[in-house]
């Protein structure tokens, strides 16, 4: 026998070279470098062939800034799904999307170049716009690869790019080819000086001086339709307007269907208006001492008829509920061609919509007195024709906000031009697009279920898609008129021409070659003539990503169509989700995915929407450069993203102290199996403690619920569950328990190796359960974790941990069941014990706990249980020693008692446990009976 050991270097003090601080800022850019060069997506793609495919279809980012908190809610949301059913064996490709024209880039574009953009050539500022709608997909690609977002990234789509222009004509061809798309009035914000149509974004308002006018309008059907009291008489009714100049268009006056009306005799004439705006009428006109003979509802006046103020027309009496009381006499003045409430009034009451105003504003086909000017110009003279009429009640000036154009500053006007439209009631497959497409709509699964109402509604009611845009950032609608009849050039052959230029060339083709470049040779009209005339409208952008599903999907083995999931923030129900579907039914009768979830806005924590302006959201990117991509990835797991969600820099900090927690969790588990080698030191699940074999149970437990909750997207339930798993199962709980048996017991026994054999399980399954939400911290702890073979390279290769992984096959353990009912209830009186602790603390009775020993006082059936796992006991309350006593039966005698005292005995040198058998040993007199085991079994490998 040698000398004795060193008691202290005999305990298994844990040891890892995992970093208790993360460092999340540095070392995440470590990761990605490696990810970037071992291809981690391709390398899925290739461990991930021949599964079962699962599809989420990413709805395209607007390519014009910097990523806020929506794009990382968003994006990560996604990543969440592609990672987790990749780990739930799925071959999830996603590919990653950018939506890159339109109005805005070019408004961006527009402020840059200045007045010069009116000199360019639309090739040249179209390079503008790719320039900087480039500028900015890099910069959203490297910010959402910053956030851990995998996906094919060197290949994203862009609307932009020929192959993806190219599906964009030839959808809107297939449309044209079943007799969707037509040509059709429509009226635009309009700059008679710049001649141009503006959106509604390109208006600004500013002050104007306008003249307002009162015009009476005499009835000419038959009063006593209206109301018995007016038979016989001389009725008008007077309308208000600030815009003399749309008299001539005036075809209809609008009654509010529910509002009161008021028949007002003066100087025997009658006067029908608006009873809220009778006193002001009357003021205004000065019919001073008109008296109310009848009142009726507005519904009256529909289909009554009035005589134009100066032309040979009939005017129609109708309804709207547009009509206000704000101004004005409650019977509005209506010309389709120059209003929008005006217009669709128009449409359903069939009334001519005939612009007779041109592009520069001035008015043609008139009467001689206004004939030729200019829309302003031809104001006086109108009122001076009212007044020659006698239908002049009354003129003043109004200063009121006006639209203007954002570019010249000049007041715009309304103006209805032609527009190309799909019609909602095009056939598709012996019904409609509107019907199929509300068909479609009850095939999908919606979350949250709301939504299916949501589009329903917007699919049923809505006017038809007005797809033509006035721009030049865009895609053509690519299509010829005829230069000698005019009509359009319909033509499946030059139609593929397009296509196929398109494909090649992108679309800026369109505006660098002539017509006569484009279509096939020998192409002729119906009517023989031979040369055309390019259309210069663009298409509007939503068109053009709702063509994504047929860019991306069915064209490669990969990436079939449908897609599984569409899943985008709640504002897509009238955007993308619309759009997509209506793209999809019109040409493929069916809808391009089979469920759509979405995600809410983003909120500042006094419930405001976060936003650029107010200042109140915080930047992902630069939370991640400071505090770690992996906070801004776990936040994203914490909130319930199908509602509206709260984000702030106080969260991101108590999510970095949750992060802190899972971290610590797993550097225990590393820490303490530097020594274990799975094959050589793994213990079978029947040969395990008790107390491990319940924690297995439990852990397989959480993992099944986990892994459900990922398939149910119910991120935020897995976060606080393996939030609170950490916390206090593990950390409070079994890691505290295991500490005495890990450190003290001889490195190789079976009570140890059990003890490691629990850890490296519950750390194997953990690092996976979170790896699709702690994508940077799983890999690097998956980077510590035991070697095992045919262990994956990446933790994202990996599969989600099985049942079998955890227990092994338990089918021959009997007593499982029992065994976890029997460490439930023995944990129910732990916490007994330790609140009984706590007082003797308290108290000053004790310091630690293993000063202690305790006394159990219990009733029979727990006396039992107890009894069973008597040996357990002290090191599960870690105490040093426990006594089990039947309790007293009796009324008022508690379940359970617990009664602390000093532990008899001294203080163990190396376990800290007390004993009355420290001192027994003459070789190691500062140790327990226990210690001394362990050291003469330390003692007898290392003489051997
Ligand atoms: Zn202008
Ligand atoms: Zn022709
Ligand atoms: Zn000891």
């Amino acid at each position: 026998m040698g000398a004795p050991l060193d008691p202290k270097t005999t305990i298994n003090l844990p040891r890892t070279e995992f970093p208790m601080k993360a460092n999340l800022p540095q070392n995440e850019p470590k990761w990605l470098e490696k990810w970037e060069k071992t291809g981690i997506y391709e390398r899925i793609r290739e461990c991930r062939k021949g599964s079962p495919i699962y599809v989420l279809h990413d709805g395209p980012p607007y390519a014009n800034g910097a990523l806020h908190e929506g794009h990382a809610l968003n994006k990560t949301l996604k990543d969440f799904v592609v990672k987790s059913k990749t780990m739930a064996g799925f071959d999830s490709p996603y590919v990653p999307g950018w939506d890159c024209h339109g109005l805005p880039i070019e408004i961006k574009v527009d402020e840059s170049l200045g007045r010069k953009k009116l000199e360019m050539a639309p090739l040249d500022v179209r390079q503008a716009c790719r320039k900087y709608a480039t500028k900015y997909l890099e910069l959203q690609r490297d910010q959402f690869k910053r956030l851990g977002v995998f996906g094919r990234f060197d290949q994203p789509y862009s609307t932009m790019e020929p192959p993806y222009e190219s599906v964009i004509v030839r959808t809107l061809f297939e449309f044209m080819e079943r007799g969707a798309v037509y040509k059709g009035l429509k009226p635009v914000y309009w700059c008679i000086h710049d001649k141009t149509a503006l959106a509604e974004a390109e208006v600004e308002y500013a002050t104007r001086t306008s003249p307002s006018i009162w015009v009476k309008y005499r009835l000419t059907s038959d009063p006593a339709k209206i109301d018995s009291r007016l038979a016989g008489k001389k009725v008008s009714t007077i309308i208000w307007t600030t815009t003399p100049w749309t008299l001539p268009a005036s075809m209809a006056v609008t009654f509010h269907p529910k509002l009161d009306y008021v028949a007002l005799e003066h100087a025997g004439e009658i006067y029908i208006v608006a009873d809220a705006l009778a006193k002001a009428t009357v003021e205004s006109c000065n019919l001073t001492g008109a008296t109310e003979i009848a009142r009726f509802d507005g519904g009256k006046m529909e289909y009554a008829t009035f005589a134009h103020p100066f032309l040979d027309r009939k005017v129609l009496g109708v309804l709207g509920d547009y009509v206000t009381i704000d101004q004005g006499t409650g019977a509005v003045h209506t010309a389709p061609s120059h209003g929008a409430d005006d217009f669709y009034t128009g449409v359903k009451y069939k009334l001519d919509q005939t612009c007779n105003v041109d592009e520069a504003g001035v008015l043609r086909h008139g009467l001689p007195e206004y004939d030729g000017k200019k829309v302003f110009a031809a104001n006086q003279p109108i009122v001076d024709l009212l007044k020659s009429r006698g239908v002049l009640l009354a003129e003043a000036k109004i200063e009121h906000s006006y639209p203007h154009c954002w570019r010249c500053h000049n007041p715009v006007i309304f103006r209805a031009t032609e527009q190309w439209f799909i019609s909602m009631e095009a056939p598709v497959d012996s019904s409609t697009l509107r019907q199929r497409a509300l068909d479609e709509i009850k095939k999908v699964k919606w979350l949250p279920s709301w939504g299916e109402e949501r589009i329903s509604n917007m699919i049923a009611t809505r006017p038809d898609w007005c797809i033509s845009r006035q721009r030049v950032w865009g895609v053509p609608i690519a299509v010829f008129f005829c230069e000698a009849c005019g009509k359009l050039l319909e033509s499946k052959q030059v139609n593929q021409a397009v296509v196929d230029m398109f494909a090649s060339e992108g679309s800026d083709s369109w505006y660098r070659h002539p017509a006569q470049e484009i279509v096939p040779q020998g192409t002729k009209c119906p009517c023989g003539g031979a040369s055309f005339r390019k259309e210069s409208d663009i298409i509007d952008v939503w068109f053009e990503s709702g063509c994504s599903h047929a860019a991306v999907l069915g064209r490669e083995p990969g990436l079939p169509w449908p897609a599984d999931l569409y899943l985008e923030g709640g504002d897509q129900y009238r955007g993308w989700f619309h759009s997509s579907l209506l793209c999809a039914v019109g040409t493929r009768n069916q809808s391009p995915y089979r469920a759509v979830a979405t995600n809410g806005w983003t909120l500042d924590p006094q419930g405001r929407a976060t936003s650029k302006s107010l200042g109140n959201g915080v930047d992902p990117v630069e939370i991640a450069n400071r505090m770690g991509g992996e906070i801004v990835r776990l936040w994203v797991a914490s909130v319930d993203f199908q509602e509206d969600v709260t984000v702030s820099e106080d969260l991101m900090k108590r999510v970095a102290e949750n992060y802190r927690k899972i971290r610590n969790t797993f550097r225990y588990i590393l820490g303490n199996l530097y020594d274990f080698q799975p094959q050589q030191n793994c213990v079978a699940f029947a040969d395990m403690l008790p107390l491990d074999q319940y924690m297995l149970l439990r852990t397989a437990e959480i993992s099944r619920q986990v892994v459900a909750w990922y398939g149910s997207f119910e991120f935020h339930r897995i976060y606080h569950q393996l939030n609170e798993y950490c916390t206090t199962d593990l950390s409070a709980e079994y890691f505290d328990v295991l500490k005495d048996r890990l450190y003290t017991a001889a490195p190789d026994s079976r009570a140890r190796r059990s003890a490691q054999t629990a850890l490296w399980r519950i750390g194997e399954a953990l690092v996976r359960l979170l790896a699709p939400i702690t994508t940077f911290t799983s890999e690097e702890v998956w980077s510590f974790m035991p070697k095992i073979s045919g262990r994956p390279e990446s933790v994202h290769l990996s599969y989600f941990p099985k049942d079998t992984e955890l227990t092994g096959d338990v089918s021959g353990v009997a007593h499982l069941q029992g065994l976890r009912a029997d460490f439930d209830a023995l944990m129910v009186v732990r916490g007994e014990v330790l609140k009984a602790l706590e007082v003797a603390r308290q108290e000053k009775m004790i310091g630690s706990g293993l000063e202690a020993a305790v006394t159990i006082h219990a009733p029979q059936d727990r006396l039992a249980l107890l009894e069973r796992y008597q040996k357990d006991l002290r090191f599960l309350f870690i105490v040093s020693g426990v006594e089990l006593k039947h309790a007293e039966t009796g009324n008022a005698a508690p379940a359970l008692r617990v009664e602390v005292s000093k532990a008899p005995g001294q203080k163990c040198e190396r376990c800290w446990n007390y004993s009355v058998h420290v001192g027994e040993s003459p070789r190691y007199p500062t140790l327990c009976e226990r210690c001394v085991a362990v050291l003469a079994e330390i003692e007898g490998r290392r003489g051997n």
